[in-house]
């Protein structure tokens, strides 16, 4: 069987095969490196699609959940959780936000900052008001909900009516956003950095802008952070790094290090209406889930972490120029955040996450034909210049005869 992104795949006939999946599995992993079931070593720039941000195995981590392990893996959220008070505790001095739900995954998460968007203006004794501003080439996940948010016909498609309520308008375009809001408006939701999306973004000012909307029409301003947030893009939310912040925000992917846990951060005013039964989970937020997520904190808070990240981020971003410049055949341009990095490839982008899978270095694909490059955020300089030396031979192997000659190979 041969996949889309052209390699074979492991036999797996049970699995629903909505995966394109690669051939190789792996079966440790420690630090930045995992270990396949091949016996060779792969340097992991996937991150678990930025999950694994402090790597595997991160000693802290293992030690907290098997800590927690032996105490108590779930309760029901029908009693007190002093633990998930404290991660959120944590979440809200950290950020804007004075209430957190958990749940268990990125799109979870953006459901409940949806239903809290609409609920804010059911409360306010205006039920209409139900219509969200999204942006082109978003992702916010694949629930019915989150994927009309998402708006985009290919993921759309074979599902029936999509769940009403979402204008999507182009990236960047205030004029469109302006003209978009009307009486039956509740808030506009956008990622800081649209990652599946191709790791573009609209400009500082276009973000400043919306908020200013947002407080003349009283919509609330919804930030998908699943993929930016916990310090993916250098800092512990994307949003700081903006000049304003919103009223609503979703967390996930490196929220646990590994571990699935989701969170819905919104302010008082946001959440005012929410109240027992307005929203739930059975395993949201769980001792486990919650343990996970307090020991990402412990190692992110530190003091120095971000710094690092920003530093490696310089780093493979300068080096990944140099690359670019060197071979135009494979490679147009380097963008990106923090260690949210992508690459946009001149060749097919499959070409080139196969080939650099050939050097054991992983990468993932995203929108507009980019390579994302995702290394845990505790990558150093060493493994940073590996990555880059397995992504020149990627390059010579794909630049054709003409240009390995050049590189005298
Ligand atoms: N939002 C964003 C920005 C994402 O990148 C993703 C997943 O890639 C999601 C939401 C959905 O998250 P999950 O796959 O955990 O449901």
């Amino acid at each position: 069987m041969t996949n889309s992104a052209g390699s074979s795949s492991i036999a797996q006939p049970h699995l629903l095969p909505v995966f394109a999946r690669a051939d190789v599995a792996f079966e440790r992993g420690e630090g930045v490196w995992l270990t396949g079931t091949d016996g060779e070593r792969y340097l992991d720039f996937t991150s678990g699609v930025a999950v694994n941000a402090l790597g595997h195995c991160h000693p802290h981590l293992v030690a907290a959940l098997q800590e927690q392990a032996t105490k108590l893996w779930h309760m029901s959220n029908l009693f007190k959780s002093p633990d998930g008070e404290r991660l959120a505790a944590r979440l809200c001095e950290q950020s804007f936000a004075d209430f957190v739900f958990f749940c268990n995954s990125g799109a979870e998460a953006m459901e409940c900052a949806i239903k809290v968007t609409r609920h804010y203006h059911f409360s306010k004794g205006k039920p209409e008001r139900t219509r969200i501003i999204t942006f082109e080439g978003a992702f916010h996940g694949r629930t019915l909900g989150t994927l009309a948010a998402t708006g985009a016909a290919k993921y759309l498609e074979g599902y029936g009516p999509p769940l009403e309520g979402f204008d999507q308008l182009p990236l960047g375009d205030l004029d469109a956003v302006k003209k978009a809001v009307g009486p039956n408006t509740a808030g506009i939701l956008i990622e800081p950095v649209q990652a599946e999306g191709g790791v573009r973004a609209a400009e500082p000012a276009f973000f400043r802008s919306l908020r200013d909307v947002c407080d003349a029409n009283d919509l609330l301003l919804v930030f998908d952070e699943v993929q930016t947030g916990m310090g993916r893009t250098g800092d512990l939310f994307a949003y700081r790094r903006l000049g304003i912040e919103p009223d609503v925000m979703s967390l996930a992917k490196a929220l646990g290090g590994g571990f699935p846990i989701g969170a819905c951060l919104a302010t008082a005013k946001a959440a005012a209406g929410m109240a027992p039964g307005s929203h739930g989970s059975t395993f949201g937020g769980n001792p486990l889930a919650v343990a996970a997520a307090n020991a990402v904190l412990d190692v992110m808070l530190k003091p120095g972490f971000f710094e690092h990240a920003q530093k490696m981020s310089l780093l493979l971003k300068q080096k990944l120029a140099s690359v670019v410049d060197r071979y135009p055949q494979v490679l147009a341009e380097v963008r990106g955040e923090g260690l949210l990095i992508g690459l946009k490839a001149v060749v097919p982008s499959a070409d080139l996450v196969n080939a650099l899978r050939g050097e054991k270095l992983l990468t993932v694909g995203a929108g507009e034909n980019v390579v994302r490059f995702l290394p845990p955020l505790i990558v150093n300089e060493s493994e940073i210049q590996e990555a880059v030396s397995r992504l020149e031979r990627a390059c010579v192997a794909l630049s054709g005869p003409q240009l390995k000659r050049a590189a005298g190979q």
